[in-house]
């Protein structure tokens, strides 16, 4: 289920601090993974327990030769065409401007939601100059908001997320798993999802700008049964550099969002570069299960230990980031794509499987014992017992009598228990500490 706020409007009104407001603290994490480009103009945002990605379009149109006109249309478009709800910016410091007019004549075209954010309110006394903007004839409702500050926004979030998708509809694909392939172009994606499904099924959309959101479709292969996120067959033919790189990270981020299990290809003959690096963080941070496919492999010279040795480069890039198998496949020989597919369920089972509290207790106080959280400051921390969670991503909560004490590095180790005795290769771990 995606949500996506844009953000619209002219230069220095302020979407920028907008958009870092909203994407508050999880950006941060999200960029402190190695290798994972900083200048972003999309993140996520929570409100009220509901997740959504914020794109600041704004950043993806640079001024050019293009008119400002020109400009506004290429934004406003990405928004139009990918958003759940529309903010458009204005700044009262300055009042209404031309350029707002301009923004709101082509907005005037979506039936999106669009709330007008009157921005710059610092003061109640700013605020009252929103009555300006009513002669834009759009949106639902302005909002005052003070970026800089803060003041406003959550109003604000309170009616945008009125709009977004619930999850608690009943859901007929209930436990089958939703596979992604996701990738940079040329990876070998479409080849592999249609020798996976046996059919040409390219979808080729010439029109410049054209969108299209992932296709989901349940298929049966290999005996299995599943959904995949099809991203691969969708192309895209745009004269604006800008724009493809919006959309394949758009794709992407959706494609994650949708998925139980991220199938990340890779290309064997340029090995791990930091978009890949990028998508691999994504879909950590999502918690979405996790397969690296090492594809074209036939394309690579080998010697006797050629596998394991770039297997352990690739884990060492990757590091922290190393619980989830690697397969080398061609699928151009159909090496090992059998294999790749099967590894994806084996990832799906070990992410919905639930360990029983007495087993964990059993295992991982032994393994506490043996080693002792450090003491701090004379202090000793005490785990007194394990379970996990009835939560949707593995979480295991430890319950203990200091739990603002535990280190990083233990709770590394921790988490290298669990995996040794209950496998969970593929998937991301939660690991909390409760007061006891
Ligand atoms: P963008 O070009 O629309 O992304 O605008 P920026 O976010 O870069 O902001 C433009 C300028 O407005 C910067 O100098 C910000 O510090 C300032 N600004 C942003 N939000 C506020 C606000 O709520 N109040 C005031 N007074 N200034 C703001
Ligand atoms: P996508 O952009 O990720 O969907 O990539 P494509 O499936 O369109 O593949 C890009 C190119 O790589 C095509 O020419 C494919 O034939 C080729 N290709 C895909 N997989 C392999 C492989 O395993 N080995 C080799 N040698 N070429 C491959």
């Amino acid at each position: 289920m995606s949500n996506i706020v844009a953000i619209v409007g002219r230069p220095n009104v302020g979407k920028s601090t907008l958009f870092n407001r909203l994407v508050g603290e999880r950006k941060a994490i999200m960029d402190n993974q190695s290798g994972v480009t900083r200048d972003r103009h999309y993140g996520y945002g929570e409100w009220i327990g509901k997740n959504f990605t914020v794109v600041d379009t704004g950043g993806y149109v640079h001024g050019s030769d293009d008119i400002f006109e020109g400009e506004i249309r290429k934004q406003v478009e990405l928004a139009i065409k990918e958003a759940t709800v529309i903010l458009f910016m204005v700044d009262v410091e300055e009042g209404l401007h031309s350029l707002d007019e301009e923004f709101a004549a082509v907005l005037r075209r979506s039936d999106k939601p669009i709330y007008i954010v009157a921005n710059k309110a610092d003061t109640n006394l700013k605020a009252q100059f929103i009555g300006d903007f009513y002669a834009l004839g759009l949106g639902e409702e302005i909002f005052p908001v003070s970026s800089a500050s803060g003041s406003g926004t959550g109003d604000l979030l309170d009616e945008v997320v009125k709009h977004f998708q619930t999850e608690d509809v009943e859901n007929p694909d209930e436990g089958v798993p939703r596979l992604a392939v996701i990738g940079r172009p040329n990876v070998g994606k479409s080849s592999f999802v249609n020798l996976l499904l046996g059919e040409e099924r390219n979808i080729v959309t010439d029109v410049a700008g054209t969108t299209r959101d992932s296709i989901n479709s349940r298929y049966n292969a290999f005996g299995m049964e599943f959904i995949i996120t099809d991203t691969a067959g969708l192309r895209r033919k745009t004269k604006v550099h800008e724009d493809i790189e919006f959309y394949s990270v758009l794709r992407s981020i959706k494609a994650i969002e949708e998925s139980d299990v991220c199938i990340v290809m890779l290309d064997a003959t340029r090995g791990l570069e930091a978009q890949d690096m990028n998508i691999v963080g994504l879909a950590d941070k999502n918690r979405k299960g996790i397969v690296i496919l090492v594809n074209k492999w036939d394309l690579v010279e080998k010697e006797t230990n050629t596998m394991k040795a770039y297997e352990e480069q690739l884990r060492e890039k990757m590091a922290p980031l190393t619980y989830m198998p690697i397969i080398f496949t061609s699928v151009l020989t159909k090496q090992r794509v059998h294999k790749a597919i099967e590894t994806a369920f084996q990832v799906y089972k070990n992410k919905t499987q639930k360990i029983s509290t007495s087993k964990l207790n059993d295992v991982i106080l032994k393994e506490i014992e043996a080693y002792q959280p450090p003491a701090i400051k004379g202090k000793f921390v005490k785990i007194k017992y394990i379970t996990q969670l009835p939560t949707h991503n593995p979480t295991f909560a430890f319950f203990c009598n200091l739990p603002q004490y535990i280190k990083e590095s233990y709770t590394r180790f921790l988490e290298n228990k669990i995996r040794k005795h209950f496998g969970f290769e593929g998937v991301p771990i939660n690991i909390v500490f409760r007061k006891k």
